[in-house]
């Protein structure tokens, strides 16, 4: 008894100094997320009808102008109950027709933008996006009904509930609630916003894209109330020349940001919840398929993607109808609401770790070629009580093993040989929420 009693307030002591190694907050997060909302919200998104990007946008009852009318007005709501906590608009930007087969005539892509103001890093962001459009079978078609509940009613609702959840907070990073338009055209959206974020000088921490997450039966026969899969790519296509040729020295192959980011929400989902299996996927998305963190990616942001495991694709961009008795559409009923609440609730707690840890720690330096001890230092990060570094096998996914470090910017690992691991640094804050880690940048020679 006394254990389990000791686990759940856990910390770790040192003379004078202790770092709280969990925050009871995020349990309350957690029970906070609402299956009976993110139920009420696929369905009133379901039917619209259509939320085709290119669909009706002067009714109020069919189309996706409906759609995100009553997106912003939730997200508006929301704020309300938090003495307007939020800050809420439209983000948009015309895409001409023929731009691409998909753009059948000029449409403005339009964004519903919610930002939640960090306390003390209020240009740090970190975002979770779902989708505001729908498509059938005929990307083109945008007249018919699409619900699209699963895709991608499902993370649209998730994304409404987390700003719900978390608006009750205060945080020390901003956080971005957005749904995002043009998915299915194109990635339209995500371009639009990744472009405007660096327009604004945004300083993206990184997007989780939501992008169906509320299926767990299977196309092929799995049924899984527990799995989710974490979509990240190794290394942005942004990287230089140069720090490609270094890999080949100094590895880095599959540890990018996105690839950290990705490591940070499989850690705090095991932390947290640990009745859930988070899957890390070493890609950028699924096999020639694309999704709306792809964007952000593009333009050197870290991004993920967040997703059920087992997909059904008789229920995705399909025609509403029966054949050889087989139900094809993204219909309401299909979506399993314990499900969606369970993702949301990983992507609430992960935005909440994050927005109240301090910044990921720059310049980090290594050593100790030839060398029995590995070697690291990095730059203060203002607002870190403590860091810690990070190492782990070559062939593990996950950082194994750590060290944290009380006093200083460096630390020695003694017996330790730099071949034989990866390292890496991630700043700890006052409450023990730590940075993403920070893979090396710098060889120390000396
Ligand atoms: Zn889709």
């Amino acid at each position: 008894m006394t254990t389990s009693v000791l686990t759940a307030f856990t910390f770790c002591l040192s003379i004078g100094t202790s770092v709280a190694q969990t925050d009871t907050r995020i349990y309350d997060i957690i029970d906070a997320v609402s299956e009976d909302r993110l139920r009420a919200d696929v369905k009133k998104l379901a039917d619209f009808g259509t939320r085709h990007t290119l669909s009706d946008t002067v009714s109020n009852t069919r189309g996706i102008g409906a759609a995100r009318r009553w997106i912003k007005s939730e997200f508006e709501k929301t704020s309300q109950a938090c003495n307007n906590c939020l800050d809420v608009f439209y983000q948009s930007d015309l895409v001409k027709k023929g731009t691409n087969p998909r753009i059948v005539k000029d449409v403005v892509v339009v964004n519903v933008v919610a930002v939640q103001r960090g306390s003390k890093y209020p240009n740090r962001y970190i975002l979770m996006s779902g989708d505001i459009d729908s498509r059938i079978s005929d990307p083109t078609n945008y007249t018919d009904d699409a619900p699209g509940a699963n895709d991608n009613a499902s993370g649209m609702a998730g994304t409404l509930e987390a700003a719900r959840v978390l608006s009750k907070y205060t945080f020390e990073n901003s956080i971005i609630y957005v749904g995002l338009s043009g998915e299915e055209q194109g990635l339209f959206g995500g371009k639009g916003l990744a472009a405007y974020a660096k327009e604004q000088g945004w300083e993206i921490i990184g997007i989780m894209n939501n992008d169906m997450i509320g299926n767990i039966e299977g196309v092929d026969g799995v049924i899984d109330n527990r799995t989710f899969r974490i979509f990240s790519e190794p290394v942005p296509p942004t990287e230089t020349e140069g720090q490609r040729n270094a890999r080949r020295f100094y590895g880095g192959e599959v540890d990018g940001i996105s690839r950290q980011l990705a490591r940070f929400i499989y850690k705090t989902t095991k932390t947290y919840m640990p009745e859930m299996n988070p899957m890390m996927i070493y890609r950028l998305d699924r096999f020639g398929r694309g999704g709306h963190h792809r964007p952000f990616n593009d333009a050197g942001f870290a991004g993920i993607r967040i997703m059920e495991a087992h997909e059904n694709y008789t229920q995705q961009h399909q025609d509403i109808r029966t054949e050889n008795g087989i139900n094809y559409g993204d219909t309401f009923e299909h979506v399993n609401f314990p499900y969606n609440a369970k993702l949301t609730a990983v992507n609430a707690i992960n935005l909440a770790s994050i927005a109240w840890a301090p910044p990921t720690p720059s310049n980090v330096g290594i050593g100790g070629i030839v060398e029995a001890n590995a070697r690291l230092q990095w730059d203060a990060v203002e607002g870190a009580v403590a860091y810690k570094v990070y190492w782990r096998d070559t062939t593990s996914p996950t950082w194994d093993h750590s060290r944290l470090i009380l006093n200083g910017t460096s630390a020695t690992l003694k017996g330790i040989v730099i071949d034989n691991f990866f390292f890496g640094v991630a700043a700890v804050g006052k409450d023990g929420h730590e940075s993403p880690v920070a893979f090396p940048s710098i060889i120390i020679r000396d």
